[in-house]
């Protein structure tokens, strides 16, 4: 059976037929005892209070992909956020891994520093989308995938969006609220689908995207 594929979780839990995908905050939490794939990155809110060897110990740490990384203009400033981003962005180009990206109100900021990185954009994915279509496209057209929540249910300018992911480029998350499967449930209402066949679509899209 195709196991639901939770893409961006804080909690450490295992759940029967759930692959999830751990979050690590690095420099606040520690890697010991996770298991399964997960994201490791120094996220833009603690940019303030890590130290330079957390960069060292993030190119060894084994994560499948580097995240959540990013900028966010609501907390914290963007100029101690980007020199975090832009290192991070360049060991994931180094390691050949994905990156996650937490973005809020910065988006053309963050997509110009990822342009810069060279990273290839089928390896970007936006985590916890939340916005309109236009902000769908931008994202889209560079190439990027786009990993679905709670927020991105939360409003019908951001359900119609959903709606328009394609279906090889969507992802879908808790981001450590609630149940993944009500996600999907949720999910495969507003796009017209049945859950089984996105169930489907967002594991394949998981494996090519992590190159599992
Ligand atoms: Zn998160």
């Amino acid at each position: 059976m195709v196991p639901f594929v939770d893409i961006h979780t804080h909690r450490r839990e295992v759940l029967p037929g759930v692959v999830s995908v751990y979050s690590l905050r690095m420099g606040v939490e520690s890697c010991r005892g996770l298991t399964g794939p997960f994201w490791a990155g120094v996220h833009p809110w603690d940019c303030s209070s890590v130290d330079r060897e957390t960069l060292d110990r993030l190119a060894e740490i084994g994560a499948a992909g580097i995240g959540e990384i990013g900028l966010d203009r609501v907390r914290g400033r963007l100029d101690g956020q980007y020199p975090w981003f832009e290192a991070q962005l360049s060991v994931a180009v180094r390691r050949g891994l994905p990156v996650a990206l937490h973005v809020v109100r910065a988006s053309e900021e963050a997509i110009a520093a990822v342009r810069a990185s060279n990273i290839d954009a089928d390896r970007v994915m936006v985590h916890g989308f939340a916005g309109g279509a236009g902000l769908l496209r931008r994202y889209l057209d560079q190439g990027y995938l786009v990993s679905a929540g709670w927020r991105a249910l939360a409003s019908d300018k951001s359900r119609e969006a959903l709606a328009a992911v394609p279906s090889d480029r969507l992802l879908l998350e808790t981001d450590g609220v609630g149940d993944i499967m009500e996600v999907y449930e949720a999910v495969a209402r507003v796009r017209g689908c049945a859950t089984e066949e996105l169930k489907a679509n967002v594991y394949d899209t998981y494996t090519r995207f992590l190159r599992l």
